[in-house]
């Protein structure tokens, strides 16, 4: 069972933070010796990260994290549904994580998608979504802050007794900033 409460694994993936800006590469780890490790006694994340799909948010290297430190939830629009919710799930009851971070990001592609009320084929699953997060709102910023915060607050009605807390991940200077 996980060891890490929900105060020191934020402190964990804020320092990781703080280590990505200054990298030019994830120094996480991803050893042989890590990886038999935690094939032969199993994996103690201590972090759920729920992030976007989009390919420049890549949390394993935002947090400078290796194996077997984060489990990692990617869909576009880091939208919160049944399989993300079984997925917290597990990893709640199974491994004993206590923190949940639903990351959005700035320039998020579905939720430009949305902002446009492109609900059409299997992405408009993601879009109506979305829309219903943010309502009214024009600007893709204030969009994604809503959305995040929309999508945590589905995670803390689904988990009462887990920490979760949304944030933003800004793709061009790295810096994550912290909605709660
Ligand atoms: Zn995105």
């Amino acid at each position: 069972m996980n060891q890490m409460n929900a105060e020191k694994a934020l402190a964990r993936l804020k320092e990781g933070s703080r280590r990505y800006i200054s990298s030019s590469f994830n120094p996480g780890n991803i050893s042989r010796e890590i990886r038999i490790e935690t094939a032969e006694h199993g994996q103690h994340p201590y972090a759920v990260i729920v992030a976007c799909s989009d390919s420049r948010e890549i949390p394993e290297d935002i947090f400078t994290c290796g194996i077997g430190e984060i489990f990692t939830i990617r869909v576009a629009g880091n939208v919160i549904g049944e399989n993300q919710l079984g997925s917290i799930e597990y990893a709640v009851e199974h491994l004993g994580i206590e923190l949940v971070v639903v990351l959005g990001h700035t320039g998020c592609g579905a939720v430009g998608a949305s902002l446009k009320g492109e609900t059409g084929g299997h992405v408009g699953s993601i879009t109506r979504d979305i829309i219903q997060a943010i309502g009214n709102e024009k600007k893709a910023l204030e969009a994604s802050i809503l959305n995040t915060v929309y999508q945590a607050h589905k995670v803390k009605e689904a988990f009462p007794d887990v920490t979760t807390v949304p944030a933003l991940y800004d793709i061009h200077s790295g810096e994550i900033i912290w909605l709660e």
